[in-house]
């Protein structure tokens, strides 16, 4: 290995370690730090966050990957996709002066605060300044590069390498009639059966089912683990420490389950990195549609299908057999999978899911170019929920403030939550061609072969190809909603009999 690279691999180790260690007080901010702390806290992660700016955007990282571009050209090469992936985060970053990546730090730090006490009473007034200074360090932001198709395009391309606003509306535009009219031919089809989810569940009982769940996936708790945080996320330290949080709450128990499966699809994927990309820009996965096509795959593919429900159904009801009484795996199955046009994103079903995600683009795309100012924003929520799915939050809590991206500062990261679920249905379809018994297996509660197809066709590979080209290597096609189409269509007229 030439002493340059050597060099490189050096100076982002120990980024990499920095970013880590600013990942675990995050980590500790939303799952046990006192409201107290969160001054230093913000003072802690923008100290942090500058220092990894500066050693980034130095002169001596870029003149390295200035001459290691030329000498490992080949990014199908570990070597050669490492100084690819970097380079373009170098010229990135470099047009953000650290002073701004402070200044965004101690602002997240503050809102997250105040977006945690405006959602407990409910009240958007408590939270708005905060969005307000977020989306002007948003446009900010924007504004340090050069000009795109659109402004939004600089925020995606965060999240999403390479993905367009224009390419996203495109998607988005084909698959709204076709979930539209399904939603449609549900809603006079005949009724199934739910009341079971919405009786009394013990928490703790209901904590420790959804830990055996998700061990029986493969997420490996000696390398993880699971705690109580107000919004499930999974955050990642090193490919040997790797968590997820949870909540429960008594309205709607059983998610508790759901939402562990899908953090823990997050966090099987980076568990699954190739070991030899720890503490290089490779240790990630790839982008943020392709990881939460890993949550969505366990959390609906499998976990809301009917053999898994045949798999692991009985174990639950001898677990809550008051609560399940006159319940069967069958019409467990229909009622998880009820189709209501609800108020709750992360509660809602698969065939509405997409619509709460069309809502959130436009009006990021709003607060972007300034159509939509964030005093008007629980009006404009509330006015688009009787559009997209025709019922109005009662109050702010269950509509402008249940998601937490908006005080972190995530902007344009929403849409790929329904990129997500169009690329796990593709992997679905790939995978059933490759594993012919998948359904007979995960009826028995067996998921190696499972983890195994995903652990080689996407896990090991972290960030080494970008999400189209490995999307397209696993399945044969780039991101496509059609495969996502089939399934809905599929599903849902063998539950309504459509
Ligand atoms: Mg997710």
């Amino acid at each position: 290995m030439s002493e340059k690279l050597n060099q490189l691999k050096q100076i982002l180790g120990e980024i990499s370690d920095l970013n880590h260690a600013a990942s675990v007080l995050g980590w500790d901010e939303q799952v046990n730090m006192p409201p107290g702390g969160s001054e230093a806290r913000g003072q802690q992660l923008a100290t942090l966050g500058k220092i990894v700016q500066e050693k980034f955007t130095s002169n001596e990282v870029g003149m390295l990957l200035e001459d290691l571009k030329k000498e490992y050209s080949d990014p199908q090469t570990d070597d050669g996709a490492m100084i690819r992936v970097a380079s373009r985060d170098y010229e990135k970053a470099k047009l953000v002066p650290p002073s701004f990546v402070a200044e965004q730090a101690i602002v997240a730090s503050k809102a997250f605060e105040a977006w945690v006490e405006a959602k407990s009473k409910s009240d958007f007034s408590i939270f708005k300044p905060h969005l307000e200074k977020v989306v002007e360090l948003v446009k900010k932001y924007i504004s340090f590069f050069p000009s795109a198709d659109h402004p939004y395009d600089i925020l995606l391309d965060d999240f999403e390498p390479g993905m367009k606003t224009a390419e996203v509306r495109e998607i988005f535009g084909n698959l709204r009639p076709k979930q539209v009219e399904l939603i449609k031919a549900i809603a006079s089809a005949k009724q199934v059966k739910a009341d079971f989810l919405h009786k009394k569940y013990n928490e703790k009982k209901m904590w420790d089912f959804s830990e055996k769940i998700i061990s029986k996936f493969g997420y490996d708790f000696s390398r993880g683990r699971q705690d109580k945080a107000p919004h499930p996320f999974e955050t990642s330290f090193s490919v040997n420490d790797v968590r997820i949080t949870n909540r429960f709450e008594e309205a709607s128990p059983i998610a508790t389950i759901f939402s562990a499966m899908h953090e823990s699809g997050h966090a099987m994927y980076e568990q699954g990195i190739n070991p030899a990309y720890e503490r290089t820009p490779l240790a990630n996965g790839t982008s943020l549609a392709v990881h939460e096509s890993q949550s969505r795959m366990w959390e609906n593919l499998v976990g809301r299908s009917l053999p898994f429900c045949e798999h692991f159904f009985p174990e639950l009801k001898k677990a809550f057999p008051s609560q399940l009484d006159g319940v069967t795996a069958k019409s467990f199955y229909k009622g998880i999978n009820k189709v209501e046009p609800s108020l709750i994103r992360v509660n809602a079903d698969e065939a509405t899911y997409n619509l709460h995600i069309m809502l959130r683009l436009e009006i990021e795309i709003g607060l972007v170019d300034g159509s939509i100012v964030v005093k008007d924003l629980p009006e404009i929520w509330n006015a688009k929920m009787k559009d997209y799915l025709g019922i109005v939050p009662p109050n702010d809590a269950k509509g402008v403030l249940q998601d937490v991206h908006w005080s972190g500062g995530m902007i344009g990261y929403f849409s790929t939550y329904a990129l997500g679920n169009i690329v796990s249905a593709q992997l679905w379809e790939a995978i059933n061609k490759d594993i012919h018994d998948l359904e007979e297996q995960i009826r028995k509660g067996e998921f190696d072969q499972l983890l195994g197809w995903l652990r080689e066709k996407i896990h090991v590979h972290g960030h080494k190809y970008d999400p189209q080209d490995l999307v397209q290597k696993a399945t044969g096609s780039r991101i496509d909603s059609a495969a996502y189409v089939r399934y809905l269509t599929k599903k849902y007229s063998g539950i309504y009999g459509l």
